[in-house]
């Protein structure tokens, strides 16, 4: 049997699946080139740059399985996917302390100013007067979506002594108590933090759940952080935010589109803002924990 590893994945998970079939790793192939090359493979394996969509899958004649190295499946057409009976595996867990310290890293960033204040410095500058930051101490973390990612948040901040609250309709109340935190509604957490940081799987429900609308019931001088997905929060609304001041910082690794281009960056020049290109996933030992074990489940889904 044949796989195609489609994305940078890395190279522990590779070696597992050549152990048991023919691989190729071909990268940064756009739709048309996957669409030419995948009707010869088995399995596809790949990342969140990959988008497996419906013309893909229609080509895909001998696929039985696609393994996403990650949590997220909103790169592929799940639907597609279930009429042609391919099974889709991921790897949830393997870097939810990766994403979880990515975003402990952005609020601290955004807190004390550490990129622009590093950016001052290293262009020769000594200013010490335009980084004054803010404590967390006392302050209040809003958290939408309190799954493996946003419970951990949760622990650090209020080691942070912030208190913490949270937006889930789908986890008990008994799991809230359990974390020290308390439930709201999504308006109460709006109207009420001085953090809104987001992770919420991108669903029908959660597209779009923060634009423009939610942002003007945020409290003024908020801070705003995604490291979930990109098309959970629209990023136009959040820099018409920023530039009026109703929103004071923002940390974002995730974009409606990815790569994001130039011309879509509407923080381009921005300094109240900090910008990673979908990091929140890239540690080491994230990297090879999700590339073994979607290597591991897709030998598992080809054997039967
Ligand atoms: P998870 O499934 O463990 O948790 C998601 C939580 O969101 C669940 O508790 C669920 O009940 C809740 N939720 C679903 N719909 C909701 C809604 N409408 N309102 C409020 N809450 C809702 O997922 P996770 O592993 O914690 O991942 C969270 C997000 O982070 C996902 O979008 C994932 O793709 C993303 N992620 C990003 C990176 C990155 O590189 N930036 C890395 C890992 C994960």
């Amino acid at each position: 049997m044949k796989i195609l590893v489609s994305d940078d994945v890395s190279e522990k998970g590779v070696e597992l699946l050549r152990q048991h079939y023919d691989v190729d790793v071909k990268i940064n192939l756009d739709e048309d080139a996957l669409v030419a090359c995948i009707g010869e493979y088995d399995g596809l394996v790949t990342r969140s740059m990959t988008h497996v969509t419906k013309r893909v899958i229609d080509a895909a004649v001998k696929l039985k399985v696609i393994g996403r190295a990650g949590v997220g499946v909103d790169s592929i057409d799940l639907k597609a996917a279930t009429e042609r009976g391919i099974i889709v595996v991921n790897a949830p867990t393997s870097n939810t302390i990766a994403a979880t310290e990515h975003t402990v890293a952005m609020i601290m960033a955004i807190t004390r100013h550490v990129p622009q204040a590093h950016n001052s410095l290293m262009s020769g500058e000594w200013d010490r007067s335009s980084f004054t930051g803010i404590q967390l101490q006392n302050k209040t973390m809003g958290i939408i979506g309190v799954g493996r990612i946003g419970s951990r948040i949760a622990k650090r901040m209020q080691a942070m002594e912030m208190k913490v609250i949270g937006y889930d309709p789908y986890i008990p109340e008994e799991r809230f108590k359990q974390l020290g935190m308390e439930s709201v509604d999504l308006d109460t957490l709006l109207q009420n933090s001085d953090y809104i940081t987001m992770h919420t799987p991108l669903t029908k429900e959660t597209r779009g759940m923060i634009s423009a609308d939610e942002i003007a019931k945020m409290k003024e001088g908020v801070r705003v952080i995604n490291v979930s997905r990109g098309k959970v929060l629209d990023i136009f609304a959040l820099a018409e935010a920023l530039k009026s001041g109703h929103v004071a910082g923002a940390a974002v690794d995730v974009f409606p589109e990815e790569p994001l281009t130039k011309e879509k960056n509407p923080f381009l020049g921005m300094t109240n803002v900090v910008i990673t290109p979908h990091l929140g996933a890239s540690t080491i030992e994230a990297q090879i924990g999700v590339s073994v074990d979607v290597a591991t489940s897709v030998i598992a889904a080809l054997n039967g």
